[in-house]
């Protein structure tokens, strides 16, 4: 019986990847500029409705990383961001000096939460400082209430950055992920929906925004014959080789997206009989979700008192990998003094979530032994 390891999310490739490498290497455009990158970012825009500028950059961090400074967060600043993400959501406000105000998220969508959101935004203006930026992440590729959220942001004028790294292909009443906020954020790396092996992408609305990402990510440079700088620079563009992987892959996306919402389906059917197991599921039809990965909500109660990590040990002595939802980060150690606003969703979801092997490339006998371990627990 094969027992080669069943990996959560891994890489798949869609076969013209390395067709666009080669090219690269044939013309010597192996530098982070090139026909890739322009063919990658033509790419990105005409699936995202050829209205949003997009700027190739080294990795959906260096995308949030630029969207702040582009929104004006400074030093001393503060920065609302949804608590339950990972940890690069958060990380590249304090990269800038900034505050983290984590906030809560509601429980249908995973998301933050709005009433929560209005709450943060309310007292700390009450307490003398207006927040610089919001940031709002699409779950597991679960669109957030967007309404809701664009609504508070545009009410308060606070500048919105969609965290889409794990949503690209998502839709909301039609209209794509990473293009509800002021800007957003696309991640391709090597677990994601597509990946470049590493690499990312910020969705702007204009084009003078998305020269301005290329002049950041590119040091800064004036227009001068010789080396002049006026702002402070990145090294933050995305290489011609890995665009072009981003190429091959973006010739694949839909079908992959199709793939694992078929894996979704498949855990939807294998836990339907099974009392106290709740798969995560879009609440109606306006939503649609790629089911980057699915997860699962266990109640042990009704489990004859078996928990998520019990599960997640069953899986791992099979070789099969899942993992407890992210953290929220007003509960990690490094943020334990950032401010937070809401209850208990997230840190419940933490404790009761487990991603299962959602990945474009699992075979009938993956699911098979998927399926065993779970009937037999
Ligand atoms: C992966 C991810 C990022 C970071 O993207 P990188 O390309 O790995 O830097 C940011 N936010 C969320 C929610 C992610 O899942």
């Amino acid at each position: 019986m094969n027992n080669t390891k069943i990996w959560l999310s891994s890489p798949h490739m869609g076969g013209n990847e390395q067709k666009y490498v080669q090219e690269a290497f044939d013309t010597n455009w192996v530098a982070p500029l090139g026909p890739n990158v322009s063919g990658f970012e033509s790419d990105l825009e005409q699936y995202l409705g050829g209205h949003y500028p997009v700027a190739a950059l080294s990795s959906g961090t260096a995308a949030l990383h630029l969207a702040l400074i582009m929104a004006g967060v400074t030093t001393g600043d503060e920065v609302i961001c949804q608590s339950m993400t990972f940890s690069a959501s958060a990380n590249p406000i304090v990269y800038l000096g900034a505050t983290p105000i984590f906030v809560d998220s509601e429980p249908v969508t995973w998301n933050i939460c709005p009433q929560a959101l209005e709450e943060a935004i309310k007292d700390r203006m009450a307490k003398g400082k207006k927040p610089k930026a919001i940031i709002a992440v699409h779950l597991y590729g679960m669109p957030f209430q967007v309404e809701a959220v664009v609504a508070l942001a545009r009410a308060y004028d606070i500048p919105l950055i969609e965290d889409s790294a794990e949503a690209l292909g998502s839709h909301y009443k039609g209209q794509f992920c990473g293009t509800f906020g002021d800007f957003g954020v696309l991640s391709f790396n090597g677990n994601k929906i597509i990946t470049t092996s590493g690499g990312g992408a910020l969705v702007c609305r204009t084009t003078a925004q998305k020269d301005h990402a290329v002049f950041l990510a590119t040091q800064a440079r004036d227009a001068a014959p010789h080396y002049q700088h006026s702002h402070i620079g990145y090294n933050y563009r995305l290489s011609n080789i890995c665009a072009g992987i981003g190429r091959g892959q973006m010739e694949v996306l839909n079908s992959h997206i199709a793939l694992r919402r078929k894996m979704n389906e498949f855990y939807t059917n294998l836990f339907e009989s099974k009392a106290g197991v709740r798969v995560f599921q879009e609440p109606s039809a306006d939503y649609f979700c790629n089911f980057w990965l699915t997860a699962i909500v266990v109640d042990s109660a009704q489990c004859q008192g078996k928990n998520r990590e019990d599960l997640r040990l069953a899986l791992e002595a099979a070789n099969i990998e899942s993992r407890p939802l992210w953290k929220p980060m007003h509960l990690q150690p490094v943020f334990a003094s950032a401010p937070y606003y809401g209850g208990k969703v997230a840190e419940q979801l933490f404790d009761d979530g487990l991603c299962l092997p959602s990945g474009s490339n699992l075979t009938d006998n993956d699911c098979e032994r998927i399926t065993r371990v779970i009937n037999s627990f």
